[in-house]
């Protein structure tokens, strides 16, 4: 599970790992991605 916030719900969303994307950005960052359960608005968050 990974915890996300939506900027949408202004809450912290709890999203099941099957339902997360890994990518890195440009800058060779890595993000995760994920839609929100609730409103369906796109998600996304830095990792280390
Ligand atoms: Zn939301």
């Amino acid at each position: 599970m990974a915890e996300m916030f939506c900027v949408k719900c202004k809450e912290k969303r709890t999203v099941d790992d099957n339902a997360v994307k890994r990518e890195t950005t440009a800058k060779g960052r890595p993000i995760l991605k994920a839609i929100c359960p609730i409103c369906g608005t796109k998600m996304t968050k830095f990792t280390k």
